[in-house]
């Protein structure tokens, strides 16, 4: 179902492939008529002229009569909850017994879905079209040697140690880092996991290009993937401070604090306050990776804030207690509400830790996050 496109056994990291996802992401390309802004977008650095010239054709294909239900019309995408089984199927090849979500009723739904998929990737030739991609060729001549040059297995593991909570959240299950890549959603990326067993698939979907210039660009596709993976271990404990968040933000536009992406798709505040406290955790790996504060918040955050997402540099400062005091704070978990409170501030209040303190005031006497 997949091709293996670089695997480091060391760390379980494994960039892979799939001719289903490709196809899934060209079909919803073909939905929007090449007009899309996620899938296939013309205006990019790159040329998808060749796909829409050779799918349009099959633009009445039995496979796409139903697929409106399979999009995110917000931002003319496929449904993150049509990718995430695609993404089991993919795994494991199986059939579903068992699945449901705002997009599949039930397990027969989702197999029908896959069935149809396969149909249209059958009846489109599209194997042999992907098989002579020119992105899809350029692509995969150059992850191999570029992946092999990044200390990836660093990265991760400083990753698991910064949040401290792996074991809490996933016992002693297998984690495995994959990367599902493909060139035909150039400008987004999504995170999945898909548990089997005692094997967590933790599955960051991406393109391999740069955003900035829109380049083959491997740090990018690890900061990415990292970004994704950071997801896995934030949200669920993000989500569980719905009190917190909902007395924090009563008076407050989220406009104001984030990227107009996450407002055009709906975001709720914690899944705001998820793509703040990502990147700001982010960039307390990379200084530990690093052992440079200034590199870390210069490649990580700047753009981050220039995406409008404020109050990173806030956040990022307030780490510095959390790294320097690992007795007080085993985990992330014990310093989330810290950071909420730091995200969630208004820019025109300066805001000191003593509202965290009630966990750990002597620690937290100790350092102003500001000036870190
Ligand atoms: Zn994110």
């Amino acid at each position: 179902m997949y091709a293996v496109v670089y695997s480091e056994p060391q760390t379980g990291y494994t960039i892979i492939s799939s001719d289903l996802l490709d196809t899934i992401f060209i079909a919803g390309a073909l939905y929007y008529d090449f007009e899309s802004g996620s899938l296939c977008p013309d205006s990019s650095p790159y040329s998808y002229a060749d796909v829409r010239e050779y799918f349009t054709p099959y633009k009445t294909h039995p496979f796409m009569q139903g697929f409106e239900k399979y999009t995110d019309d917000m931002i003319q995408d496929v449904s993150g909850e049509v990718i995430h089984p695609l993404v089991y199927h993919i795994l494991t090849s199986n059939g579903f017994n068992q699945w449901s979500n705002s997009v599949f009723a039930d397990a027969e739904e989702v197999n029908t879905f896959i069935d149809g998929l396969k149909q249209f990737y059958q009846d489109t030739g599209a194997e042999e079209f992907l098989k002579n991609s020119s992105l899809r060729q350029d692509m995969l001549a150059y992850l191999p040697d570029a992946a092999g040059e990044m200390p990836i297995a660093e990265y991760l593991h400083e990753m698991e140690v910064y949040v401290g909570n792996k074991e809490r959240l996933f016992g002693n299950a297998n984690l495995h880092y994959y990367n599902l890549i493909t060139p035909f959603r150039p400008r987004m990326a999504s995170f999945y996991d898909c548990i089997l067993d005692q094997d967590i698939y933790f599955v960051a979907q991406l393109a391999p290009y740069s955003f900035v210039d829109g380049s083959l660009d491997i740090r990018e596709i690890v900061e990415t993937s990292i970004h994704e993976y950071l997801h896995l271990f934030v949200n669920d404990l993000v989500a569980g401070k719905a009190e917190l968040i909902d007395t924090l933000t009563k008076d407050l536009n989220p406009a104001d604090y984030t990227s107009q992406l996450y407002i055009d798709a709906g975001h709720p505040w914690n899944r705001i306050i998820d793509e703040a406290v990502v990147p700001a955790v982010q960039a307390g790996i990379y200084r530990q990776v690093y052992g440079d504060s200034e590199r870390a918040y210069q490649e990580l955050l700047v753009k981050e804030l220039n995406g409008g997402i404020v109050n990173l540099d806030k956040m990022y400062g307030a780490l510095s207690i959390y790294e320097a005091n690992r007795d007080s704070y085993p985990t992330i978990d014990a310093f989330i509400d810290t950071l909420i409170r730091q995200y969630l501030q208004r820019s025109d209040e300066v805001q000191l830790p003593s509202e965290g303190s009630k966990e750990n005031p002597a620690v937290f006497d100790m350092t102003d996050p500001d000036a870190a």
